[in-house]
């Protein structure tokens, strides 16, 4: 503030960075943030903010921002107009269209845009261009907790609220590095055990919270499983069900009893490398010390049966009654800040606005929107990846999303993306992907330009505000989309004058959010459902009866050892994920400051190994498995079992997605980032 002067102006709005949803008020003075400071009145955040969200704001000025469209020439960019450059995309996308038919274009949704944002990029994507390829980076990180969810018991989401963390008496954290990832609900976390709630931590590594912990299982990487199904199996032992809900609310119990049997903590200890008492002691605080809520994270979903570890969570909370009350319920925390409710606006190939199946909700639909939608069922972007790569897809068009970067198996995915006849990247910066492989680079605002709304991981809907006008000539995502379907000579249903139009449109096709009107927004936000306007929305789901039906069923989840076992070539196993400080692909958070105190990626290696390999903290070290290699700096780090590895995919310098493998989960195809088996040696 002595540098930048006293704020002139005040704006509310909500961060744009992890799924908590920390409401804050930004400080302006002459067209620049000054500063951000956190808002008490905000449900999730209540007077607080982490690092992220209270520093790392400086990306809006950075001086490498695009601000203009830009059109790949030569081999080289050169600006355009926006007439231009959208006439440009529509001409390419109606030839293309015209030779290969509407699936061979693609569309992402963006967690970083509005849920108004990515509602239009799947209605452009299926009325527009007339394909069901849309999806959105749910793909890659929690599209196994909804898919998991909503089989078993009807809703894609967290049953429960942040609130909640301070009603339970038992916490249940499973594959989730909630101060680092999350840390407003992280440290929420960490005041509840202070004031005496038990604490189970389920994770490969020694996280901050597991030092909290009771209990903590550190399974092999890729064992979660087996080690859930021992749970369970203590549960039904014991004789620690809770049998009132059983009887009243649950299915198939008979069944699970069969095949739980074999599951002792014993023959899951032998695989997931933990005492068998311990296991038998979590299983007993979890079961008889309630209400018990879990909290869980990628180190669940992104592996190649994340939609079944899903499952195995859920199958716990049924047994033991945790489902329906205050302090209870499964509940994926959210990576980023819209990543919910991208998916829930419709960017999935299967799903519509409300995440609701597209064949059962077709004609309704069609019937709103005044036109067909397309008959093929559409791909995800793992599948969109493979027809690019098989020269079925010709065209892709990814909003906020370097796919480049992220998605794993980088020399794959850049071999897709090459065969691409049109690329459009759609974001802030030239990200990797643009950089590398696009052919039009359309300039966004950023949330501190732009009004709208974004979904956090507990279902609030929350009002984004502009506290700034936009950079240069950089138009909001929902502008840029309305634009281009003028371009593409479909201005019926896309004459949106501001975004809150947008969204009375999806809380008419959306039945569980019609009540969600911005005016009702403005504090706070609300949580769906939310059916009409005196609805006070709901904190906590499944309560009296499931979003299926009165009766949820257990199920049966075997266990499928990941393909990357370790072997003589390759005997370490690499885990990868995020840190403190940045935020993945870190093209917001590495023109901050924060980029001083997370200075590149690094690789986390036990003393043990490090002392075996003659490695010095800071050797660079060369990370090879069979896809691919990195060069990175090796620390040793307490925590981590001899023989695993972690690191983090912030920086292109390192870019350790050339590292991870093409292994999905079978549900959902979400990539397995958590077990690829790899070798090190020193780099020269
Ligand atoms: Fe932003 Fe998440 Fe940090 Fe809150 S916890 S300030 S939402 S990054």
């Amino acid at each position: 503030l002595l540098d930048r002067g006293w704020p002139e102006a005040w704006t509310r709005t909500t961060c744009s960075y992890c799924g908590v949803g920390c409401e804050m008020d930004v400080g302006t003075r002459a067209g620049r943030i000054v500063t951000v400071r956190p808002s008490r009145e905000g449900p999730s955040n209540q007077g607080h903010l982490c690092s992220k969200g209270r520093y790392a704001f400086d990306f809006v000025t950075a001086p490498d921002r695009v601000t203009v469209p830009l059109l790949r020439e030569a081999g080289g960019w050169r600006r355009a107009s926006w007439d231009e450059a959208l006439g440009f995309i529509a001409r390419r996308l109606r030839s293309l269209r015209d030779a290969h038919g509407p699936d061979a274009v693609g569309m992402l949704g963006s967690a970083r845009a509005t849920n108004e944002e990515n509602y239009l990029a799947q209605k452009l994507a299926r009325v527009v261009l007339g394909t069901n390829n849309v999806d959105c980076c749910a793909r890659v990180c929690h599209a196994p907790s909804a898919a998991g969810l909503k089989q078993m018991l009807g809703t894609g989401a967290s049953t429960n609220s942040f609130e909640d963390v301070d009603h339970a008496r038992t916490l249940l954290v499973a594959g989730s590095n909630t101060t680092e990832c999350h840390p407003v609900v992280g440290a929420r976390i960490k005041q509840a055990v202070l004031r005496g709630a038990k604490l189970i931590v389920i994770d490969s590594r020694r996280t901050e919270l597991a030092r909290y912990a009771d209990v903590h299982l550190q399974p092999r990487a890729g064992t979660d499983v087996p080690l859930l199904n021992a749970l369970a199996h203590v549960v039904v032992a014991e004789g620690l069900c809770d049998e009132d809900f059983l009887r009243e609310r649950v299915d198939a119990l008979e069944d699970f009893r069969a095949f739980i049997h074999g599951w002792t903590p014993e023959h899951a200890a032998r695989l997931c490398g933990v005492d068998a008492d311990a296991l038998r002691h979590a299983a007993r605080l979890y079961a008889t010390h309630g209400p018990s809520m879990m909290v869980h994270g990628l180190g669940m979903t992104e592996h190649v049966q994340g939609t079944e570890t899903v499952m195995a969570l859920v199958n716990l909370a049924l047994l033991t009654g945790n489902l329906g009350g205050p302090g209870m319920g499964v509940n994926p925390m959210r990576g980023q800040n819209n990543v919910q409710g991208s998916a829930h606006m419709g960017c999935e190939p299967g799903q519509l606005t409300g995440y609701v199946p597209l064949e059962q909700h077709r004609a309704r639909f069609e019937a709103a929107w005044g036109a067909p939608l397309p008959s093929t069922p559409g791909l995800d972007l793992t599948r969109m990846m493979e027809a690019a790569r098989g020269g079925r897809l010709h065209a892709l068009w990814a909003i906020g999303y370097d796919v480049l970067l992220t998605n794993p198996d980088a020399n794959t995915t850049r071999e897709a993306l090459e065969r691409l006849e049109l690329l459009v990247v759609q974001d802030l910066f030239l990200n990797e992907t643009a950089r590398a492989l696009g052919h039009v680079f359309l300039p966004a605002c950023t949330s501190f330009e732009k009004d709208g709304t974004f979904m956090n991981g507990e279902r609030r809907v929350q009002r984004v505000r502009a506290s700034l006008p936009p950079t240069g000539d950089c138009l909001a995502d929902w502008e840029i989309l309305c634009r281009a379907a003028r371009a593409l000579g479909h201005p019926e249903g896309f004459a949106f004058q501001s975004p809150e139009e947008v969204w009375d449109e999806v809380r008419r096709v959306w039945p569980a959010g019609a009540g969600l009107s911005y005016a009702r927004l403005e504090h706070g936000g609300l949580q769906w459902p939310c059916p009409d306007e005196r609805h006070p929305g709901t904190r906590v789901l499944h309560t009296g009866a499931f979003a299926l039906g009165p009766r949820a069923a257990l199920r049966r989840v075997g266990y499928a050892p990941s393909p990357e076992a370790p072997t003589e070539a390759f005997p370490f196993v690499l885990m990868t994920g995020r840190r403190l400080y940045a935020f993945n692909a870190g093209t917001m958070t590495s023109r901050t400051p924060n980029a001083r105190l997370q200075p590149g990626d690094w690789l986390d290696m036990a003393a043990a190994d490090a002392e075996r390999l003659g490695l010095e903290d800071g050797a660079r070290v060369r990370v090879r498995s069979r896809y691919g290699e990195a060069v990175l700096p090796m620390r040793r780090a307490e925590g981590l079992r001899p023989g695993e590895l972690f690191t983090t995919f912030h920086t292109v310098e390192v870019f350790i997605n050339a590292v991870t493998g093409p292994h999905q989960d079978g549900y959902t195809h979400t990539p397995d980032y958590k077990v690829t088996a790899v070798r090190v040696e020193r780099a020269e």
